[in-house]
């Protein structure tokens, strides 16, 4: 079931039977201008895609900022602060203790003063790692959610993703469509319509873009399908 052909099936069943289907989009790692960001973002802006772009508050340049503010379908949040790796054990993390809030919040009002509408009050924790506890008191002290990846069936957040574009096992570009379609459908096993796409524009490669042009032209055939950030 990891054909594209097979996938297209799919996609037709659930227009026959009825059943709604909507997709998210988040674009880690946005700090200074890049063609693959344009390039991503004018593919998403093509077909309606609005997308949440997690920038990094202290490596955000000024020539970014104007780029992000052309597109209506980018909102932005904070995706750390220097997206550097604090810890030497365990999982690459930049904060996981409660001390470092106030260092978040200068990095999490420069972007909301900078984007002022386009801004979402949102938390990306670097390589998506966070403790719960960390999570509970940013939730407590003013974030509106914290947006990681739905690492199990059982503790689906709408706001965390659930597809990455990237095998990030295998290599830190995209290597096959394969990978990303099975992701999808299994969220559709599980009954799972509500899902949420991560992609890196860094390392996503010209097959890549590729890719995402022909997933969402194929989406957009669809009217049961829809775009929306769960936030
Ligand atoms: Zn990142």
């Amino acid at each position: 079931m990891t054909q594209w052909t097979d996938f297209q099936a799919k996609l037709s069943e659930y227009f026959h039977s009825g059943q709604q289907i909507s997709f998210w989009w988040r674009e880690d790692d946005v700090s200074y201008d890049c063609a693959n960001l344009r390039i991503v973002l004018d593919v998403l802006s093509k077909y309606n895609v609005p997308v949440l772009c997690g920038a990094i508050p202290k490596l955000l340049t000024l020539d970014m900022i104007l780029t992000l503010k052309q597109y209506t379908n980018v909102s932005v949040c904070q995706h750390g602060l220097f997206h550097q790796n604090n810890y030497t054990q365990g999982h690459k993390c930049e904060f996981d203790t409660n001390e470092s809030l106030g260092q978040l919040l200068i990095g999490r009002d420069f972007l909301r003063t900078t984007f002022a509408s386009q801004f979402i009050n949102v938390y990306i924790p670097p390589w998506n790692n966070i403790s719960k506890s960390f999570k509970d008191f940013l939730l407590a002290n003013g974030y509106c959610a914290v947006s990681a990846w739905n690492y199990s069936p059982d503790r689906k957040r709408p706001y965390n993703f659930d597809v990455d574009l990237i095998d990030w096992s295998k290599s830190e570009s995209f290597e096959d469509e394969s990978f990303v379609i099975r992701q999808i459908l299994q969220c559709f096993e599980r009954n799972d319509f509500h899902i949420g796409i991560v992609n890196h524009h860094r390392t996503i490669s010209k097959k890549g873009v590729k890719f995402i042009e022909k997933l969402l032209a194929e989406f957009s055939k669809y009217p049961n399908i829809s775009w929306f950030l769960p936030f």
